[in-house]
């Protein structure tokens, strides 16, 4: 299995491999810049090169990118919109120069236009950003919990723009336990949410998944992430995702509340679960 915690690149990638590997993960997902958007830092390709040969070392599995959060392809400001698309476009250039696979993106949020409209807009801009997308990385659109006037935390929502894409190939989904209650789906009955997405999306998209539990019960419509075992989702359903084989293929991540410590904590408390 591959697990590993949010944690930060400022000190460069090879500084964060180290960390992830003294928490006991052996994979790890960072911000591709400042979460509140701004520039990115130049890429110093020996911190990268170094980095790849202590994963290689620690036999981890592939790293995580996550665009910043202000981006929103379906903004109501086209400067917005504009933005959000030539940054992300950036940020697949750069996370294909890190040997990083995966960029994970929220949907985006409608501010008051509707969700067609959202969804339209942001159709439109993913057709354009897979249509230069370098090989070997993919685009991850992330399952949200629906709170204010976000897109994508129905399976509809997410299955309704890898259409709108003609299934590109490389475009996949990014799941969040946290965020999956919020929106409504019951992960006690985790066959049943596997069903679903696997008759909608289609098992083969799903590349991440980020392991959180939740502060507010299922529909709640809230996306406020808890330590594992504290929240609403509990250890009992953690467990039983954590075992599942086809959730033992892809990065879980933990983005809970936590130091180092603690994600070091959690770690060994999947770790015992699989065991
Ligand atoms: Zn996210
Ligand atoms: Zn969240």
């Amino acid at each position: 299995m591959f697990i590993g915690a949010h944690i930060s690149i400022a000190k460069g990638l090879k500084a964060a491999v180290k960390t992830a590997e003294k928490m006991g993960g052996n994979t790890l997902q960072f911000f591709t810049r400042n979460p509140r958007g701004g520039k990115a830092k130049k890429l110093d390709l020996r911190d990268i090169e170094a980095a790849h040969t202590l994963m290689q070392e620690y036999n981890f599995g592939p790293l995580v990118g996550h665009a910043p959060y202000t981006f929103n392809l379906a903004s109501t400001k086209p400067s917005v919109r504009e933005f959000s698309l030539n940054t992300i476009k950036d940020d697949l250039e750069r996370i294909k120069q890190m040997g990083v696979p995966y960029l994970v993106l929220h949907v985006g949020s409608h501010g008051g236009q509707g969700e067609e409209k959202g969804l339209s807009l942001v159709a439109q801009g993913l057709r354009e950003i897979l249509s230069t997308i370098p090989n070997e990385v993919y685009l991850l659109l992330e399952g949200m919990a629906g709170s204010g006037s976000e897109l994508g935390y129905t399976f509809e929502h997410l299955q309704s723009l890898i259409k709108a894409c003609e299934e590109h190939p490389q475009l996949g989904i990014c799941l969040d336990t946290c965020h999956l209650t919020g929106a409504g789906y019951d992960l006690q009955d985790l066959a049943a949410v596997k069903k679903g997405f696997a008759e909608k999306i289609g098992l083969e998209r799903l590349k991440v998944l980020h392991l959180n539990d939740s502060k507010f019960p299922v529909a709640s419509r809230k996306d406020r992430h808890e330590k594992l075992g504290e929240g609403f989702v509990g250890l009992d359903v953690i467990k039983n995702i954590v075992r599942d084989g086809d959730m033992q293929k892809i990065p879980l991540i933990l983005e809970t509340p936590n130091d180092d410590q603690g994600y070091a904590r959690e770690i060994s408390l999947v770790k015992e679960m699989i065991s």
